[in-house]
C-alpha cells in the first residue's frame, strides 16, 4: 500500500512524537509499503523535515515529503508551462522549493525592501514575474502584501499553497496561509487560479505519482477532516486518526460524505486498520 501521512498532530505534536505511530510507520515500511508525508506547510523546505523524522525513528528519505509548497510548484510546471518568473510570497524555504523546479524566484520581502526604498511599484521591482505563489510568511508586512498584489494586478497567475485559515500552536491559533492569500486577493481584486493544498486533490496527486502508485493503493491517514477530504477527492481509502485536531465525538458525529473509511484512536488501532485495508486490497 501507499500510506499518504498527514504530519502534525498524526506523526508528532509540535516537538513531541505521537506514541508508536514512527514506529508503526517505519515496520509498515519494511514490510513493503510506502510512505509518503503529505503536508499543508509551505514554510519549511522538505529537507527540514529529516532530523525531527528520524530522531522519533519515523522512515524517511529525501523523495518522502511533499509539502504544499512543492506541489504548487509542480502544478505550474504541469498547467502553466509558459511561467518562468515566480514571485515566492512566504518563506526562504518556499523559495527555495520554486526554484528547485527551475523556476527564476523572487522573493516578496527583497521587493518589498526595494519598495520602501524606491518607491516603485512592485511588479516592475520584481522583474514582471509570470506568477504569484503564497505560503504562510510569519513576517508577513504592509509591502509583502503591496508587492504581490501589485503583480497579481498587472496579470501575474495568483496561486495558493494553500487556505488553511489558522494552524494550532503553543500559544493557542496563529493565521495560516489561508489568511495571506485572502490578504492578497482582496488588495490585488482577483481570486487564486490554483489552491494546491489539502482539503483539494493535488497534494495528494503528486505524493501519488511520485511513488509510482494509484489512489486505489494509497490510504490517506490525517488528524483533520481536511486530510480527509483531500484522500476521498483523490479517490483514495481515509483514517481519520484521533490524535490530532479531531475529538472522538466530532468524528462520531461525521455523516455522509464527510465520513472517513476508518477511524483509529491510537497508533495500536491504525495498526490493526491498516491490516486489515491491506488485506483488502489484494485483487
Ligand atoms: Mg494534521
Amino acid at each position: 500500500m501507499l500510506l499518504l501521512v498527514d504530519l502534525d498532530g498524526v506523526v508528532y505534536r509540535g516537538r513531541e512524537a505521537v506514541p508508536g505511530v514512527p514506529a508503526l510507520l517505519t515496520a509498515r515500511a519494511a514490510a513493503g509499503d510506502r510512505v509518503i508525508y503529505v503536508t499543508n506547510n509551505a514554510t519549511a523546505h522538505s529537507s527540514e523535515y529529516r532530523a525531527r523524522l528520524l530522531s522519533f525513528g519515523a522512515p524517511y528519505d529525501p523523495a518522502a515529503v511533499v509539502t504544499s509548497a512543492q506541489a504548487s510548484a509542480v502544478w505550474i510546471r504541469d498547467n502553466l508551462p509558459a511561467v518562468r518568473r515566480v514571485l515566492a510570497s512566504g518563506t526562504p524555504g518556499l523559495a527555495q522549493e520554486l526554484a528547485e523546479v527551475g523556476f527564476d524566484v523572487v522573493s516578496a520581502a527583497d521587493v518589498a525592501e526595494r519598495m520602501r526604498a524606491e518607491r516603485s511599484d512592485g511588479f516592475g521591482l520584481a522583474g514582471r514575474p509570470d506568477a504569484v505563489v503564497v505560503g504562510l510568511d510569519p513576517d508577513m508586512t504592509y509591502l509583502r502584501v503591496a508587492a504581490a498584489a501589485d503583480c497579481v494586478r498587472a496579470g501575474a497567475v495568483l496561486v495558493a499553497t494553500n487556505r488553511d485559515p489558522m494552524y494550532p500552536t503553543e500559544y493557542g491559533f496563529r493565521p495560516g496561509a489561508g489568511s495571506a492569500v485572502t490578504a492578497i486577493e482582496t488588495a490585488a481584486r482577483t481570486n487564486a487560479q490554483a489552491d494546491v493544498g489539502k482539503p483539494g486533490p493535488y497534494l495528494l496527486e503528486v505524493a501519488i505519482r511520485r511513488a509510482g502508485s494509484r489512489a486505489a493503493d494509497a490510504v490517506m491517514i490525517g488528524d483533520a477532516l481536511s486530510d480527509i477530504a483531500a484522500g476521498k477527492a483523490v479517490g483514495a481509502r481515509t483514517v481519520l486518526v484521533l490524535t490530532g485536531v479531531t475529538s472522538a465525538a466530532a468524528a462520531e458525529a461525521l455523516t455522509g460524505d464527510e465520513r472517513p473509511t476508518r477511524v483509529a484512536a491510537d497508533a495500536a488501532e491504525l495498526a490493526q486498520v491498516l491490516d486489515e485495508l491491506a488485506a483488502e486490497t489484494v485483487g
